[in-house]
């Protein structure tokens, strides 16, 4: 038995990515007593790989900018099922939640006059993406950090892993943590939690985002303390992930190698998006593109590894390492391969979670009192295809707004209830995790992650869908059977364990939603359902009944007359292929 230890806060941030510190930022300030915690080191949440940008209509470019176009952009790229309220508050309130960065000292490049310069970005109908050159995420989340060390919010407890958060009366009152390096317990008893822990899209095997981060974890534990989940059948895939070698799989090949001019051959040496995108050709849009390299790769025509070529050498060398440094160097590092001669092997990788936490718009505050949520860990802002730069707008806003809601719920006179049963409860069955077993959780991952990308992945249908279900049942009845125990590497036996448990259950909420989303729709492609289905502009709910995962359709939230009228005006964008970014 390790130590257990006891603290006590009034608002317990759960991960120090940007949502967790913006959220963090606003309940100081609104005089909580704030705890952060992450399971990483705290400069290393996954925001630190965001590249291109963030979105918001400041129109430093494009004077006619406004935040009705920006809202237009989002909930028709989002195929009409975003909740309009959510993308009216972000694209409301992101002009300002950037120049509030900006005065934080965050480095966004500037125009000949000095104000934040703005690009475009992919389905966006002017420049409104604000960027730090090609490292945005880094910018924004040491601006954060720094800010939030300016003001007098704790430093961040790294290294500690959530296990379970504790709820008694449906009401949440902390979090049971470890130590991934002592393995010591931590009790952390708070007036409110915010849960800002990512998504969950390293649960597929080609992945943009690293090892141990994005496994779901974060959404298995909403999931078990009673919060719904919706739309988790929605995942967008990048159409240009790396191949090899196998321990960056699916790291990404930024959109702007084709934007430069990259063009895209099978293996017979076929320019083949000339039969899925005559006139767009490369530049046409994320999930086109994905779909196209997906197809050529199914029925035969890639490489050897399974992949597509994507060639950018016919542009000369100094071009590409003006325009495409980091590129260049990425493929030097990683595969000896020297990109301004040869091509490079690229198939498509997940990206992002769109789905996630059902949340209240305003308050970011779930069905369990006390317990909010934040971040890409949630839903309902980008329906079933994300407008790049708009996650990293939603991390600053839904972090705002959850902060200072939780602040407020902190400092209420609602009667919080620390259930001692509760805490013995998840101590006891963490403890009960630790022991030898037959089976290893790293081989049941890259399990889970095969039947994921196999099944479930840029293309579905019901069968596939069916084995993706009976894997993940299989794999959870080895769960028992797992080997944890502390050794050379500290406690990661029982990170590795409980990443697995809760990716089983956000793996099981998407392919659920995936079975019911009979339709095709953005990044939702259902090959024994090519068409979308008018009928089925509906979000899909997950919960835990009992421990039985139920699935529920209700009707997009109603925009109200206002954003109706908005809807109607607004232009749309009906040329692409100029606006090709991240
Ligand atoms: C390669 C790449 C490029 C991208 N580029 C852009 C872009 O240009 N523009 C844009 O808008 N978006 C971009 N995105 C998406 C964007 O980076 C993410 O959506 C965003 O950073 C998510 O931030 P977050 O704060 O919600 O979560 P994260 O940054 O993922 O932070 C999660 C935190 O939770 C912690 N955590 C998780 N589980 C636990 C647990 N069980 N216990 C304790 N702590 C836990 C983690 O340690 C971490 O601190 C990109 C994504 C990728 C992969």
């Amino acid at each position: 038995m390790t130590t257990v230890r006891t603290s006590v806060c009034s608002v317990l941030v759960i991960g120090s990515g940007a949502a967790g510190m913006r959220a963090a930022i606003a309940a100081h300030e609104a005089g909580a007593h704030v705890t952060v915690l992450g399971k990483r080191p705290r400069l290393d949440a996954h925001t630190v790989l965001a590249a291109g940008g963030i979105n918001g209509a400041l129109g430093t470019r494009d004077h006619d900018d406004t935040w009705q176009q920006h809202y237009a952009d989002t909930v028709r790229e989002g195929y009409f099922l975003s909740h309009p309220r959510v993308v009216e508050i972000m694209a409301m309130e992101s002009p300002a939640a950037i120049r509030e960065l900006d005065e934080w000292g965050c480095e966004f490049a500037r125009t000949d006059d000095g104000d934040i310069d703005q690009r475009f970005f992919g389905a966006h109908y002017y420049r409104r993406t604000c960027y730090a050159g090609d490292f945005t995420g880094r910018a924004v989340l040491r601006t954060v950090h720094r800010r939030a060390a300016e003001i007098g919010v704790p430093a961040v407890v790294e290294d500690t892993y959530v296990a379970k958060l504790l709820v008694a009366d449906r009401t949440c009152f902390g979090a049971l943590a470890f130590d991934v390096h002592t393995g010591e317990r931590t009790v952390l008893l708070a007036d409110a939690v915010i849960v800002c822990t990512g998504g969950h899209t390293r649960l597929w095997r080609r992945s943009s985002s690293r090892r141990d981060e994005n496994f779901g974890d974060g959404l298995g534990l909403l999931l078990e303390a009673g919060v719904e989940l919706m739309d988790m059948e929605l995942v967008q895939f990048h159409p240009t992930g790396m191949m090899w070698p196998e321990e960056v799989a699916g790291r990404l090949i930024t959109e702007a190698v084709r934007g430069e001019g990259g063009l895209l051959y099978n293996a017979r040496g076929e320019r083949f998006m000339e039969r899925y995108d005559r006139e767009r050709l490369e530049l046409s849009s994320r999930d086109r593109v994905a779909l196209a390299i997906h197809t050529e790769i199914a029925e035969g025509r890639g490489t050897e590894r399974g992949a597509v070529l994507l060639d950018i050498s016919h542009c000369g060398k100094d071009f590409i390492l003006e325009k495409l440094p980091r590129m260049y160097r990425q493929f030097i590092e990683l595969e000896m391969l020297d990109i301004t001669k040869q091509p490079m092997e690229v198939a498509p990788t997940a990206h992002y979670t769109m789905g996630g936490a059902v949340v209240d718009p305003e308050t970011h505050a779930t069905s369990v009192a006390g317990l909010y949520a934040a971040g890409e860990v949630c839903g309902g802002l980008h329906g079933a295809n994300r407008l790049g730069g708009n996650s990293l707008s939603e991390t600053l806003i839904s972090g705002r707004h959850a902060g200072e809601a939780a602040a407020s719920f902190a400092e209420s006179d609602e009667v919080i209830i620390r259930s001692r049963r509760a805490i013995r409860d998840a101590a006891d069955e963490l403890e009960a995790m630790v022991r030898p077993g037959t089976e290893l959780a790293r081989p049941l991952q890259r399990r889970l992650r095969n039947a994921m990308w196999q099944h479930c992945g840029v293309v579905r249908d019901e069968t596939g869908l069916k084995e993706a279900l009976a894997e993940i049942e299989d794999i959870r009845r080895a769960l028992p059977d797992v080997d944890v125990r502390p050794g050379a590497e500290g406690w990661s036996d029982l990170a590795h364990a409980l990443d697995l448990r809760g990716g089983l259950l956000a793996a099981e909420a998407t392919v659920r939603g995936a079975m019911e989303r009979r339709e095709t729709r953005g990044a939702h492609n259902r090959s024994d359902h090519p068409e979308l289905d008018d009928g089925l502009q509906v979000n899909f709910y997950t919960r835990l009944d009992d421990g039985e995962m139920a699935i529920l359709q209700r009707p997009v939230p109603a925009a109200s007359p206002e954003l109706q009228k908005i809807l109607r005006a607004a232009p749309r964008v009906v040329e692409t292929a100029a606006h090709l970014q991240e």
